[in-house]
């Protein structure tokens, strides 16, 4: 018998040629996507304007599976952190920070990262394996059921979760397909029906992938930038050998072409000693002049044996100050939920600790009461 397909897989389009094969209407899709992705249903019983023939399909052919949850953790500042079983020994973390005027879900797109930026946890792990598109959108459809979307206004049209970034574990340009499709379930208006300027990939810098995401499907960018100059950056990103900065911000260029926002978000994590100088900074000037973009400057979190500092505070006010002499756009970001390691480069998915994991935080949500 064939495995039953998991409706999680698929887009409006699969979903569209899972009905014609099942001989049902191109309108089964969208109320089948509606029941998946605004209602968070997973029992085909429970879809009740669905023909009783057409859920005994479902039944027979089909299934809806997210990755398990195997621990609820939150933050003294509300930021929330779901550990997720995506089998096999591997763990992927999700993170929600509740804002006032917005709710920002931040998503993994791999187990792992063979990128390995020498300041980043995830890519201390190595790489592991891709997330197929139903661990991908499975992890905004989990914190959207935890998060009490459907009882809580999702209905008035109000979002607990307004905004995505692919920020969480993994290098979602290298894991294109299956993430173009996650993508596509976010914008569509059947599904979570974000617009293009909510939601945000993050890349090292994969330059042939962001001029393909550019052509299908242009989302916010932000690319992880780290260094002003070629030498620093090899070391910081060893991807930056393959595709080093001339050819980046050249792509970054052509991405604004087709992207929702008229700039691009550079990330530079700030590392005390390394790359955080009021000269680096000036270098930095020159070297995006003729890209339009903002800057977000990330204090380094650290994690153990990563040998790195994050910069002082007053180090990164001064990088900051050049930067806005320049007229760029700079933000410093809020370390959020760190007491629960869920800040930037943290997440690490440490499925083989799970007990110290589990002692370490007092504050863990029974995983039974988001489980329903
Ligand atoms: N792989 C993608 C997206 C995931 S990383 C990328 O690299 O852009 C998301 C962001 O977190 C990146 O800007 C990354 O540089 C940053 N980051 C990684 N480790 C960090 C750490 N330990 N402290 C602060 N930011 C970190
Ligand atoms: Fe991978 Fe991004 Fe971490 Fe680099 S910073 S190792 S690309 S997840």
């Amino acid at each position: 018998m064939n495995r039953p397909v998991n409706l999680l897989d698929l887009d409006g389009a699969g979903l569209i040629a899972w009905c014609a094969e099942h001989g049902e209407k191109p309108f089964r899709a969208r109320q089948l996507l509606r029941w998946l992705h605004r209602a968070y249903e997973g029992d085909f019983a429970a879809m009740t304007d669905l023909a009783k023939s057409l859920r005994a399909k479902l039944a027979e052919h089909a299934e809806v599976r997210a990755p398990a949850v195997l621990a609820d953790h939150v933050s003294e500042d509300g930021t929330r952190k779901w550990l997720l079983d995506v089998g096999a020994g591997n763990a992927i973390e999700s993170v929600f920070i509740p804002e006032t005027q917005r709710g920002t879900l931040c998503i993994s797109t791999q187990a792992g990262c063979a990128v390995n930026c020498r300041f980043c946890s995830t890519g201390k792990q190595g790489f592991s394996r891709n997330l197929g598109v139903a661990e991908i959108i499975g992890q905004l459809w989990w914190a959207n059921r935890a998060l009490g979307a459907v009882q809580s206004g999702e209905e008035r049209g109000e979002r607990i979760i307004s905004n995505v970034v692919l920020m969480g574990m993994g290098e979602p340009l290298l894991n294109y397909e299956n993430t173009l499709t996650a993508l596509r379930l976010m914008l569509d208006d059947n599904a979570y029906g974000l617009s293009r300027r909510r939601v945000t990939l993050s890349t090292s810098g994969v330059v042939p992938m962001m001029d393909r995401l550019g052509e299908d499907c242009p989302v916010a960018l932000a690319v992880s930038l780290h260094a002003p100059n070629d030498a620093l950056r090899d070391e910081l990103v060893p991807l930056n050998r393959k595709y080093p900065l001339n050819q980046l911000l050249a792509a970054c260029t052509r991405y604004l072409v087709h992207a929702p926002r008229d700039f691009i978000t550079f990330e530079y994590v700030m590392l005390d000693g390394i790359n955080d100088s009021a000269a680096h900074a000036a270098e930095l000037v020159a070297l995006v002049r003729d890209v339009p973009c903002k800057f977000n400057l990330i204090p380094f979190n650290p994690f153990p044996d990563s040998h790195l500092a994050c910069s002082p505070r007053e180090r990164i006010r001064a990088f900051a100050e050049v930067l806005l002499a320049a007229g760029i756009v700079t933000t410093t970001r809020k370390t959020r939920g760190d007491d629960i390691d869920a800040a930037c480069g943290q997440l690490a998915g440490e499925v083989q600790d799970r007990t110290r994991l589990a002692q370490r935080s007092q504050r863990i949500v029974p995983i039974t009461e988001v489980a329903q």
